[in-house]
């Protein structure tokens, strides 16, 4: 093999990420989060200050220019889901941060236009029938800019009127990639459609499929009316079942598992959608990703928690592989990695997650109680 660049700078982390357990209202949960990993989110709110500094040639955007721009999301969040601007509100006041940062940081992608160059993340799902117990397995790697990497968190949820869930997420953004106590499980893909509005913000959308009960809940949640744009939302049912739902602002494609296996990466698969996918030719990444996944998972039938994480550290097209690496050369704006690779056992109601490359971080487990 030949050696790998730099791969001897990858960060390692000898702790499990932070857990932080919440209950109560929404405004009560966003408080104990806020309170609990305070320094993390205003670091995540300083690394976003900096992210649109350093992108200000190419944006024309001021920080005070995003508190504007994440202003005209609010309204549509709050009118179909005061309970997540709740908790919002409770992070920001918990962390002792403005209410009107904590916005930009979860609208940061709509106010940035998705100019940040970076083609983050890749998700699969294999069913009952693809692995050796029978289990339902979902695989997730979170690419993001590294300075966020070291405010990485896993939150168990018990609000009073949703259900339990148990999430990863970093700094002060909601929660939106996990799995809840009626075996529905989301992670979530960035696509990038060329037809989005203001509306409700992608993350908004995202964390109320979290509180859904059966699976056509959780799939009429990403296709919410006057949503802003859209995510690949990557959903599995502890039945088996398991879709990719591509959105965008106006426009959605479902793509179902009839192999027992679906991956996702961050360009369209379905034509409707790759019709209104910005620059396409940005996304060869993004396919080589894809292919790379879909080949590895087709090899066995049996598939475990083991041999999915062994395709969440593969290195094909290093650095900008399945495990993506970063040099800490270069435009912070081209710049990301993978922060964090979790398997869900759905079956099992247990996350395993590695904080950083999962080719120089182990797993920890965590599991959804009762
Ligand atoms: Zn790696």
């Amino acid at each position: 093999m030949t050696q790998l660049k730099n791969l001897s700078e990858t960060p390692v982390h000898t702790t499990p990420p932070p857990l932080v357990r919440v209950s109560g209202t929404h405004l009560e949960m966003g408080q104990q989060i806020g309170e609990s990993r305070r320094k993390n989110v205003q670091n995540s709110i300083e690394n976003a200050r900096k992210l649109i500094k350093e992108a200000y040639r190419e944006l024309e955007l001021s920080w005070d220019g995003a508190l504007i721009q994440a202003r005209k999301y609010l309204p549509f969040a709050q009118e179909r889901y005061p309970q997540y601007v709740d908790e919002m509100q409770g992070i920001a006041e918990g962390a002792n941060i403005s209410f009107d940062e904590l916005v930009v940081l979860n609208v940061l992608e709509a106010v940035t236009m998705d100019a940040l160059h970076l083609t983050r993340c890749t998700s699969m799902a294999v069913n009952d029938e693809y692995t050796a117990d029978g289990h339902v397995l979902v695989a997730h790697n979170e690419d993001w800019i590294p300075d966020d990497e070291n405010d990485v968190f896993v939150i168990h949820a018990k609000p009073n009127d949703e259900p339990p869930y148990l999430a990863m997420t970093y700094g002060g953004l909601i929660s939106n990639i996990g799995f809840n106590a009626y075996g529905i499980a989301q992670v979530i893909d960035s696509v990038y459609p060329n037809d989005s509005r203001i509306g409700i913000p992608r993350l908004v959308v995202s964390r109320a499929v979290l509180a859904v009960k059966t699976l056509g809940g959780a799939i009429n949640r990403t296709l919410i009316p006057h949503r802003a744009a859209g995510y690949n939302h990557l959903i599995a049912h502890e039945s088996g079942e398991i879709y990719n739902v591509e959105v965008s602002a106006r426009r959605f494609s479902i793509i179902y598992n009839k192999d027992g296996y679906l991956v996702h990466t961050n360009n369209y698969l379905s034509e409707n959608m790759q019709e209104i996918e910005n620059d396409p030719e940005e996304l060869i990444s993004s396919r080589i990703r894809y292919f790379r996944a879909l080949r590895l998972l087709n090899q066995s039938k049996s598939h475990t928690i083991k041999s999915l994480q062994t395709i969440q550290r593969d290195h094909v097209n290093y650095p900008n592989s399945i495990c993506k690496h970063d040099f800490g050369e270069g435009n912070l704006l081209d710049r990301e990695k993978t922060i964090n690779a979790m398997v869900i056992d759905l079956t099992a109601r247990e996350m395993h997650i590695a904080w950083g490359n999962p080719c120089k971080n182990s797993y920890h487990t965590y599991h959804l109680d009762d």
